[in-house]
């Protein structure tokens, strides 16, 4: 498939880097792939966060594990209040430990100040892990977390892991997702002499928790007949990732940080996976009949072709009613991973909007591919975007809603666009069924909110917009 460019970027008047000059296409207009999955341009001032903070959002969601980021505290203001995710029990990762190095641990090093903190912690809270994350600082002054850890775990019998995450090792998110891959890796490899029996239970990786989407997936699965070993990571512990290599089969949702893993489960465990996508009601309906497939058991696919059928009927009212409201709206999407643009690509356009702008943090050509097979000629697709891009293509495309994280929210409403949160600032779920139900109602009472109108109607609005 050809991807087509068409973007006069560059130049004197133009708010684009020239050297962004591949990343940015459009359908319809020229032959080239797009540039994607590689390092973020120094000064570009990209969306994409820092290689520490890719990590982090895969493993801050394991509940009663301590998280410790080795940096100044600046780097440790990345914490649950702003990816957050639920849990059913433990509430340790909410809390947010840095070792807060200083310009003397600069000079002198900062292993000795790692060591206390991780004393520290075991004495005041006994977490049964700690994930110690390794910053830009870290990686510059060459303190070695790896042998603080080891002997860390040593001395606690806990597993004390380290997360090789310098911010500044890569432009590009996805490695810090290895990072946090490799530890996750760490923790769940049985120990020498411990063995993990197979079970018949799924392991569902990539899914965050971040407004219960695991608790309703799992309603739907158990419906089924099936059981979730354990969600890598939202709502996990430590112990119950110990026994992921028990799970019969593991589901990989979001696939920019879980491929990794999965392949590597694989290789280790000799576990399938298969890709899910829980977002919207067609990719619903598609992954419950995909998973019940893989086991092959008539009453589970049978009970899956129910569930489908009774949601569908349930939700078809209000859908049809959103969609009344919200034909021929323009919507822009710009997320972290290609799973999370498709699955919203798709629910919008059941609801009569049309994408016009769509762009992916951390997609690879195959992911563009994809998305542009479902996308309009005339849609631009932007990789790894930047704020001037952002508000560029938001005015020039006439945008009336846009599909973000939280970075993205603040660029949207000063342009007076519409704008709802599909990442890890959300709180309400947006999984299943009942998800695509919240997802059309969120995007319904943004889109067409008269506080629009209002803003656009003050005489100042063209002054600050032209
Ligand atoms: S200093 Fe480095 S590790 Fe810390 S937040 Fe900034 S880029 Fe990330």
């Amino acid at each position: 498939m050809e991807i087509t460019c068409s973007q006069v970027i560059g130049g004197t008047n133009s708010p684009c880097l020239a050297e962004r000059q591949n990343s940015i296409i459009t359908a319809g207009k020229t032959k080239n792939r797009i540039h994607c999955a590689d390092d973020s341009i120094a000064g570009a001032v990209s969306q994409r966060a820092c290689v520490f903070c890719g990590a982090r959002v895969v493993l801050n969601p394991i509940t009663d594990a301590a998280h410790l980021v080795h940096g100044p505290v600046g780097c440790a203001s990345y914490t649950w209040d702003i990816r957050g995710s639920l849990s059913s029990g433990s509430e340790m990762f909410r809390n947010s430990f840095s070792t807060d190095l200083k310009e003397r641990d600069v000079i002198f090093g900062g292993e000795k100040k790692l060591t206390l903190c991780i004393d520290e912690i075991v004495q005041k809270n006994s977490p049964p892990a700690i994930f110690v994350y390794a910053t830009c600082v870290v990686g510059i002054i060459g303190d070695d977390i790896i042998a603080v850890c080891k002997a860390a775990s040593q001395k606690h019998g806990i597993d004390v892991i380290p997360v090789e995450s310098s911010g500044f090792i890569s432009g590009n998110k996805i490695i810090g997702y290895r990072a946090a891959g490799n530890a996750l890796i760490h923790l769940i490899t049985p120990k020498e002499g411990e063995i993990i029996q197979k079970t018949k239970k799924i392991n569902f990786l990539g899914e965050y928790n971040l407004g219960g989407e695991k608790w309703l997936v799992e309603r739907y699965l158990r419906e089924m007949g099936i059981e979730i070993n354990v969600a890598c990571t939202g709502d996990s512990t430590v112990a119950s990732l110990k026994q992921v290599p028990g799970g019969f089969l593991n589901l990989v949702q979001c696939t920019g940080s879980m491929h990794y893993v999965a392949r590597l489960l694989e290789e280790e465990f000799g576990t399938p996976y298969i890709d899910v996508n829980f977002f919207g009601a067609y990719n619903t309906s598609d992954s419950l009949r995909r998973i019940a497939q893989e086991y092959g058991e008539p009453h589970m696919i049978e009970a899956a072709e129910h569930l489908i059928e009774r949601e569908t009927e349930r939700i078809r009212p209000e859908i049809e009613y959103y969609r009344t409201k919200l034909t021929g709206k323009r919507a822009a999407i710009y997320v972290g991973g290609a799973f999370k643009a498709l699955a919203i690509i798709r629910q919008l356009r059941e609801l009569g909007v049309e994408i016009v702008f769509c762009g992916t943090q951390t997609g690879k050509p195959e992911d563009y591919e994809q998305i542009h097979g479902m996308l309009n000629p005339g849609t631009v697709m932007v990789d790894d975007a930047n704020p001037a891009e952002i508000e560029r293509f938001l005015i020039e495309k006439k945008v009336d809603i846009m599909a973000g994280g939280v970075k993205e929210r603040t660029l949207a409403h000063k342009l007076g666009v519409g704008f709802v949160d599909h990442n890890h600032d959300r709180k309400d779920c947006l999984a299943g069924f009942d998800g695509a139900i919240n997802f059309a109602h969120e995007v319904y009472v943004t889109c067409c909110s008269p506080v629009w109108k209002q803003i656009r109607a003050h005489p100042d609005w063209e002054v600050y917009h032209e």
